[in-house]
């Protein structure tokens, strides 16, 4: 893939590159408002939504058109760059028609093929970036195929946002981050640009720093932050954007690591054995309710805990297929000890009770 280096003209490429603005352009004083802030505190790229894709009906769905037109006031009189999201062709051509320089694809948008290809064949013969945010669902192959859909159409500037993944299970995040997905993405396409969007993984605004410092430890090259004159009264996501003060704030307290190869590989390392340890604990845990589900089972039929041939056959089965996976037979059992102690104590609990 021939990608151009430079996205948008004197952008340089210090780390992080920095978008930011509402999550929704709500009224030209809104937009205006916060444009003049986020340009005093140094931003160049000013994000809004326009046209905006709601989880059901009824919700903000955005301003329409009449919004391109306060984007390029705040272009005119700002002098930032400005950028939305596009979801249709008609949008890439109400886009271009007032001058918007940086185009995003929504991540419920590159989960759909059919979508993207239609946003291509709108795109084809224009110069202008685009980024591509990874789909709603951890699928690489998938945002993979919404970037080679664009590439294909002759756009050359491409970027990505990893804005997360849904869960049904939000606990801490809105979006999981699953960072190893965007780390394998950048094996795969080393030259691509990625942004992170603190904003729409944490779901929160009290997370943005933090997942700010890991993308940057992480060398990514950009950050995409929801900012807002007056966050608390905004029309959509609110607890998730900033105030432009709040944001330089962020900006300010964010160590940039001067990527030598070896930190930069070693956190995205660490980063993965964090992900697998938490497979790990949600793979144990799994396993627990269902060796609760057997107690349950034996006790209503009148069954003991230990039933010692299953035991044995289940050791000698996985040591054997662990050193098959290059694993020492002493170390599985061990470990496999330790699961079964605690299986078997979860079990008499449940026959207690
Ligand atoms: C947004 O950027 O406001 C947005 C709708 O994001 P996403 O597509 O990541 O949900
Ligand atoms: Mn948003």
């Amino acid at each position: 893939m021939e990608l151009e280096s430079i996205l948008l003209p004197g952008i340089d490429d210090k780390r992080p590159l920095v978008i930011a603005g509402p999550c929704s352009a709500e009224t030209e004083e809104q937009v205006m408002n916060t444009a003049r802030a986020l340009a005093d505190k140094g931003v160049k790229i000013f994000r809004a939504g326009i046209w905006k894709p709601r989880t059901k009906p009824g919700g903000f769905e955005g301003v329409g058109s009449e919004g391109l037109g306060w984007l390029r006031n705040v272009k005119k009189e700002t002098g930032m760059y400005v950028a939305t999201e596009v979801a249709t062709a008609k949008h890439v051509y109400e886009a271009m028609k007032y001058g918007i320089d940086m185009l995003w694809i929504g991540a419920r948008t590159s989960a759909n093929p059919f979508a993207v290809q239609e946003l291509a064949e709108a795109l084809q013969g224009l110069d202008i970036p685009v980024l591509i945010k990874n789909p709603v669902n951890p699928d690489l192959e998938l945002w993979i195929g919404a970037i080679e859909r664009i590439y294909n159409a002759g756009i050359k500037k491409i970027g990505v946002i990893h804005r997360g993944f849904s869960s049904y299970d939000k606990k801490i995040y809105r979006n999981l981050p699953q960072w190893h997905i965007p780390i394998e993405l950048r094996r795969r396409m080393p030259n691509l640009p990625i942004i992170c969007d603190p904003s729409h993984i944490g779901g929160r605004r009290e997370l943005i720093a933090s997942l700010s410092q890991q993308a940057m430890d992480l060398n990514f090259d950009g950050l995409i932050i929801e900012s807002h004159c007056n966050p608390d009264a905004a029309w959509s996501d609110k607890d998730q954007q900033v105030t432009p003060d709040i944001l330089e704030y962020i900006l300010n307290l964010l160590v940039i690591r001067d990527t030598n190869q070896t930190t930069e590989c070693l956190s995205e390392l660490r980063s993965q054995i964090d992900e697998i340890d938490n497979q790990l604990l949600e793979v144990l845990a799994k396993r627990m309710r269902v060796s609760r589900e057997i107690g349950q089972y034996k006790k209503e039929h009148n069954m003991t805990v230990l039933q010692t041939g299953r035991y044995d056959e289940i050791l000698k089965d996985r040591i054997e297929q662990a050193e098959q996976l290059d694993m020492g037979g002493d170390f599985i059992k061990t470990i496999l000890e330790a699961i079964h102690e605690e299986s078997v104590r979860q079990q008499v609990k449940v026959i207690n009770q």
